[in-house]
């Protein structure tokens, strides 16, 4: 069966006042730009705090589906029979029919719930509730109404037009892209990065990436993974400009200059400094990394200070108090576990001494970074710029 129109709904963005109309044509702007993936042509209009899709040719039902169900902003997707004002008994025939298109099973339980917005409309909400509940369980003898828990529920709102659905498929939630400034996200191959960028681009953040690759110690494979998993990020946040920035000599340098066990948190502190780099030079307000606490060596509390200090921008972390089980889950959820584990080098894992400071001292590993002072200024100047930019989308 093809719907005509699909009714969106969103929470969040209805409350927010004044503001309301930003978030709305930030929404609308959204869908559209989801919709470009699918193939057919369609029409995003915004009607007395409703927003609508209508399909103006065929297009495939799940494909359509899919691709709202990854607009943040949107919290349910009604697909909907929409039709014009009509008389009362035509009305309830129509509902009939719907119903029994959507439903083609006998028996179920239901309820009917009406909405006279339009008071003008001749039949008030709790006569149409009665007789069109009425009507179906006439056509379905063996169904009931079940007013607390039913399979399904008849919404009928009458409005400019009349809209008639009885499934509320769930959206992704959270906030249109666009409404929250940009961040740049340090995305690995690993699970926690990918995760974490979402989870801020839900909060309607649009996303840059910056990922340091190690040539030849991280194949061409592992960086043709992070670029896949961008993508797969993009399918929600929309386009993401993937920085790649190769890393092997400041890397190379660190492990030839500074202690073996201080190397990943010296390597992480460069990291940031050249992520806030490329943040600000493209109107990034904050970063973003996968960091949650006592994961690993680096990411012990004392760690997260000693690499926080070099940054001067908020450094959000969404899964600092995830279990890995909890990321995991996200990852799945949101399809990027699969990728995420394909076994490619890292190449954090690679430099990674046996024992790794678990405690760093701030004092000390600043005294260790005085050994890089001669070289590191020109190797960090080459890396930013021979950077290699990406678009994913
Ligand atoms: P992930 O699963 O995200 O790789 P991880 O558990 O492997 O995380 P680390 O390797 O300690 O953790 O990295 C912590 C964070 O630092 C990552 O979540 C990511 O944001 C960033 N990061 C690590 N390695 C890189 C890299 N090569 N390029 C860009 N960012 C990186
Ligand atoms: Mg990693």
């Amino acid at each position: 069966m093809q719907y005509q129109s699909f009714l969106i709904k969103y929470a969040e963005i209805g409350t927010k006042g004044k503001n309301r109309y930003i978030f709305e044509d930030a929404l609308m702007h959204q869908i559209r730009e989801h919709l470009k993936k699918v193939e057919g042509d369609f029409a995003v209009q915004k009607e007395q705090g409703r927003i609508y899709v209508n399909a103006k040719s065929d297009y495939d039902y799940d494909e359509v589906v899919e691709a709202l169900g990854k607009v943040f902003g949107v919290t349910g997707i009604c697909p909907m029979l929409q039709i014009d004002k009509c008389e009362y008994d035509e009305l309830r025939e129509k509902v009939l029919e719907f119903v029994q298109k959507e439903h083609p099973e006998q028996k179920f339980t239901f309820k009917v719930r009406a909405k006279r917005a339009d008071k003008h409309y001749p039949v008030n909400s709790d006569v149409i509730n009665a007789d069109v509940g009425y009507d179906i369980l006439n056509s379905y003898p063996e169904s009931s109404v079940d007013v607390h828990h039913p399979d399904f529920i008849v919404y009928i709102e009458i409005r400019q037009r009349i809209n008639v659905f009885t499934k509320v498929i769930p959206g992704a939630g959270g906030m249109p892209i666009g409404t929250n400034g940009k961040a740049m996200l340090l995305l690995s191959g690993g699970i926690d990065s990918p995760v974490a960028g979402y989870m801020i681009a839900k909060r309607g953040v649009m996303i840059e990436a910056v990922y340091f690759h190690a040539p030849p110690y991280t194949s061409e494979r592992a960086k043709q993974k992070v670029i896949d998993l961008a993508k797969q990020v993009a399918s929600y946040s929309g386009a993401i400009r993937l920085h790649i920035v190769n890393f092997t000599d400041i890397q190379l340098y660190i492990y030839e200059q500074c202690p073996h066990d201080e190397l990943t948190i010296i390597m992480r502190r460069y990291m940031m400094r050249i992520a806030e780099r490329l943040a600000n030079a493209n109107d990034c307000i904050g970063l973003i990394t996968g960091e949650s606490i006592g994961q690993v060596a680096s990411q012990t509390m004392f760690s997260l200070r000693t690499t926080d200090e070099v940054c001067e921008l908020p450094v959000y972390r969404p899964v600092i108090g995830f279990d890995k089980q909890e990321i995991v889950d996200v990852a799945e959820k949101i399809g990027t576990f699969e990728t995420s584990i394909l076994p490619y080098e890292d190449c954090c894992t690679i430099f990674v001494a046996k024992h790794p400071v678990t405690k760093p001292n701030l004092n000390v590993i600043q005294r260790s970074e005085r050994h890089l002072a001669e070289k590191i200024d020109e190797l960090i100047e080459t890396a930013v710029n021979t950077e290699e930019v990406v678009i994913c989308e």
